[in-house]
């Protein structure tokens, strides 16, 4: 990985006071690579990332977008669910199934029911969970999960011999989503695939670990507009999560620099890990190579 050009930069965080009115504007230019699909390791067990402007109960739910009643995403949401062919199988892990502001109930609920579907779990096997395991074993399925054995999509696609029908994301945080994917040898069997786009993520009120990792809606954005051929599924999927990121800024959330640019710039707000483990990906981090 080539060190990357950071946006937001920080004198956009620190001049973004609460209440300021829009999500930056990304500079087209100055965007780096995308290509993870992972969400942060940040919003994690302090509490420290997480966001102040939403309280911990669940207050009652829409149905279409499960954002609270009061803050429903809907009016961003296409009119009618958005016509594909890809067959979409998100694997979440359970705890993010949990998170007040999660990105895969908006993707779900821009697509047809029976192109989306999601499975919660961090261990799948062949005998109990029959669909996934024969999803797995077609050659016309894709596991979207960046690597050096994964191959880029969008070249991929161009000399594919059977075209992919169907594509499977895992929607966790960096590790979970590693976990998920090292520890299921059903992950394996799918041709390993990435994205390389030059988007980096909207999200800008979760901290993602690097500057090129993309939360699992966007990911699915992107997947779907090249395997589709059709940019406007990209545009038409990202609408909500802008909205949502729009709507936390003017309420008092701050946008979240990604690690990889708070280390490099020694504004990472804790202390080193003592774990050695830990500090070596820290230190691989702060110098750009892939984790
Ligand atoms: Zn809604």
């Amino acid at each position: 990985m080539e060190p990357q050009e950071e946006a937001p930069t920080l004198r956009d965080a620190v001049a973004r006071s609460p209440g300021a009115s829009m999500p930056p504007r990304l500079d087209e230019e100055e965007r780096p690579e995308g290509g993870a699909s992972l969400e942060a390791d940040g919003a994690g067990a302090d509490g420290l990332w997480e966001l102040p402007v939403e309280h911990a109960e669940r207050r009652p739910e829409c149905s279409r977008c499960s954002r609270p009643q009061k803050v429903c995403l809907c009016p961003f949401l296409p009119v009618h669910p958005l016509h594909i062919s890809t067959q979409l199988y998100i694997i979440q892990h359970p705890a993010e199934e949990s998170k007040v502001l999660r990105t895969v109930p908006l993707l779900t609920a821009c697509l047809p029911q029976d192109k989306c579907k999601v499975m919660i779990g961090r261990r799948f096997s062949e005998e109990r969970d029959v669909e996934l395991s024969t999803v797995c074993r077609k050659s016309g399925t894709l596991i979207l999960y960046p690597g050096a054995e994964a191959t880029n999509l969008e070249e991929f696609i161009t000399d594919a011999p059977v075209y992919p029908s169907t594509i499977i994301l895992i929607d966790g945080t960096w590790s979970q989503a590693k976990d998920i994917f090292y520890k299921n040898s059903l992950f394996r069997l799918p041709k390993q695939v990435q994205l390389k786009t030059s988007t980096s993520s909207q999200y800008v009120i979760r901290m993602q670990p690097t500057n090129r990792c993309l939360s699992t809606l966007e990911c699915a954005a992107v997947a779907l507009s090249i395997l589709e051929k059709n940019h406007d599924i990209r545009e038409t999927l990202l609408h909500p999560l802008q909205a949502l990121c729009s709507f936390q800024l003017q309420h008092g959330a701050q946008i979240r620099l990604s690690k990889e640019y708070l280390l490099k710039n020694g504004l990472y707000p804790k202390p080193m890990p003592k774990n050695k483990r830990k500090l070596r990906k820290m230190e691989l981090l702060m110098n750009s190579v892939k984790i």
